[in-house]
């Protein structure tokens, strides 16, 4: 069966993963690989993001980590919220959107507080913005088989990516989710990500958009 390490520290984020790619992949957390490095988030796009993310861990573990037996590919994801009347912020910077000259993350109270402030005054009309997620799967050289060349080669340069359509409202409404769940109203729905919950959110979310993708070309080309 083909084992994927999943580039985050987030359990949350792999169960979701795994589930989404189902019991013919092993998905691990990278909390099981705590001298892992952790690459520095700074690319212009959610691509280059993934990108080092993936190569920064994939190189890790095949030159510093050869004898750990289990892991084959990387998979690593990068996303966030795109507003169009803020010219696609917060983008790349949705983590730390309320702290942009601070190291590390900012709060998400923060992070919504200044979305709100910055689009004071903009009508119903204009506050349509998009949650846009990349995933990207690399191999780990030494493990793979000859018959895996191929399908590494094609998976290096691929990008898969889910977009999920909504608007912002003009204040929180809902408890669940995370991030800019509480302000953001899907497409097609009535209630905002944190109102509906984790099990319609993750039916229709950019993450879940995007896995989909990456689900059907892994079961192609990573055959168990
Ligand atoms: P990451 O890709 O998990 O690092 O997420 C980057 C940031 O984008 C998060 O900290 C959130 O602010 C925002 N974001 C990404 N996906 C979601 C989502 O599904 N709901 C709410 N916020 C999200």
């Amino acid at each position: 069966m083909p084992r994927l390490v999943i580039a985050t520290r987030n359990d949350h984020k792999v169960a979701e993963i795994q589930a989404m790619l189902g019991s013919g992949f092993e998905c691990e957390s990278l909390r099981q690989y705590p001298a892992a490095p952790q690459a520095v988030e700074d690319g212009d796009t959610f691509a280059d993001n993934a990108r080092k993310k993936a190569a920064t861990l994939a190189a890790w573990f095949s030159e510093k980590n050869s004898g750990i037996p289990a892991v084959d590919w990387v998979l690593a994801d990068d996303s966030g919220l795109e507003v169009d009347a803020l010219n696609g912020a917060p983008g790349v910077h949705s983590a730390r959107f309320a702290a942009l000259d601070a190291p590390g993350n900012a709060p998400d109270a923060d992070n919504n507080a200044k979305l709100l402030r910055l689009l004071a005054g903009v009508p119903p009309a204009r506050r349509t913005a998009r949650f846009r997620c990349v995933l990207v799967v690399l191999p780990i050289a030494r493990r793979q088989a000859v018959d895996q060349l191929q399908a590494a080669a094609d998976l290096e340069f691929t990008v898969f990516e889910g977009v999920c359509e909504g608007i912002i409202l003009e204040a929180a409404r809902g408890q669940h989710g995370f991030g800019y769940d509480p302000l953001f109203v899907p497409a097609g729905q009535a209630k905002t990500f944190a109102e509906l919950g984790d099990e319609i959110k993750n039916r229709i979310s950019h993450r879940s958009r995007a896995l989909e993708l990456a689900r059907k070309t892994l079961v192609k080309v990573l055959p168990g």
